[in-house]
């Protein structure tokens, strides 16, 4: 696994695909892998915040997002102060209080968490800081009181500092309503993590899936934290099933979409499970099942993001 990633990177980082992860994911991640062949640290991701550009896009009504710092952050502002879905990159701080001072003056008081990795709660201690309660699944909790690792891209996380730790948890669901709107946060069948939960503003008809789904990209399935490709099929339906055709739907990563892309996005999961576990059943390893290609008829519409076909195969080929 960890010499595949890093074969892959490479290959990303040489043929100038580095510009586009650069915009959407993990900035100076896979150029670092490439240059040194080492482990990151969470020190060295974080470094990669200093310079992100950020871009503030209106969802409806007064949601907006905020797109460049880790994952897709949504803002909702009103009299019950501002809301934040995910929190970004801590390096980014400025940037981020200057778009959220944009939007509406005054800081961040609910903070709602996707999941526990790094690029969507690096930013929770400063925004917790300035005033920010912190809800989440208890797993993101648990998780971020723990070392963690992702082996798949040779990064560490020490424990997250008690600020940045949510403390208002739910196994299920939580519902809050603020700034005039019914928001909803749900946990999905463990499926990128066991810690993944949607956050629907009812009123508005908006979903936030986080890393539950990548809009115009393979996702990323992090076993090491619970996730599972037969799970990540499984929260796909259930975005199905909490969507209709005027959701607007934000992915963790990409820019926002609607429902009819969520099915896309199943249809494509459910079909390389299929190849992928077919070309186990008959007994190929690894190496056999990437060059067989079973994403090929995907590969131009979704490699273009820090998951490349082959990263994407052997992490559904771990799964079945
Ligand atoms: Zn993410
Ligand atoms: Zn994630």
């Amino acid at each position: 696994m960890g010499s595949a990633s890093l074969t892959i990177s490479r290959r990303l980082f040489v043929s100038g695909g580095i510009a586009a992860v650069a915009t959407a994911f993990l900035p100076s991640i896979v150029a670092k892998l490439s240059a040194q062949e080492a482990s990151l640290t969470g020190a060295q991701f974080r470094a990669s915040g200093k310079t992100a550009k950020i871009q503030i896009r209106s969802l409806r009504g007064d949601l907006r997002f905020l797109m460049g710092s880790g994952g897709n952050v949504i803002v909702l502002p009103g009299a019950d102060g501002l809301v934040a879905v995910d929190s970004g990159l801590a390096t980014s701080e400025p940037q981020v209080k200057a778009a959220l001072n944009a939007i509406s003056p005054g800081p961040v008081r609910h903070l709602l968490n996707t999941h526990w990795h790094f690029d969507h709660t690096d930013g929770n201690q400063w925004m917790h800081r300035d005033g920010a309660v912190i809800i989440a699944h208890e797993n993101t909790r648990k998780r971020m009181t723990q070392r963690q690792s992702i082996p798949a891209f040779s990064i560490d996380f020490e424990p997250s500092p008690v600020a940045a730790l949510p403390t208002v948890l739910f196994s299920q669901s939580h519902e809050l309503r603020l700034n005039e709107q019914r928001i909803v946060m749900r946990r999905y069948t463990p499926a990128h993590t066991d810690s993944d939960v949607s956050v629907f503003f009812e009123n508005a008809n908006v979903l936030h899936a986080g890393d539950a789904w990548f809009n115009g990209y393979y996702p990323f399935i992090d076993y090491d934290s619970g996730g599972s490709i037969d799970g990540m099929i499984a929260a796909s339906s259930e975005n199905l099933a909490r969507t209709d055709a005027e959701t607007l739907v934000l992915p963790g990563h990409g820019d926002v979409g609607r429902r009819i892309q969520l099915v896309s996005f199943y249809n494509m999961l459910v079909d390389v499970r299929g190849r992928v576990s077919e070309l186990k059943k008959r007994g190929l390893p690894l190496p056999a099942a990437i060059a067989a290609k079973p994403t090929a008829s995907y590969d131009r519409a979704l490699s273009g993001g820090f998951v490349s076909p082959e990263l994407f195969t052997s992490l559904v080929y771990r799964g079945v």
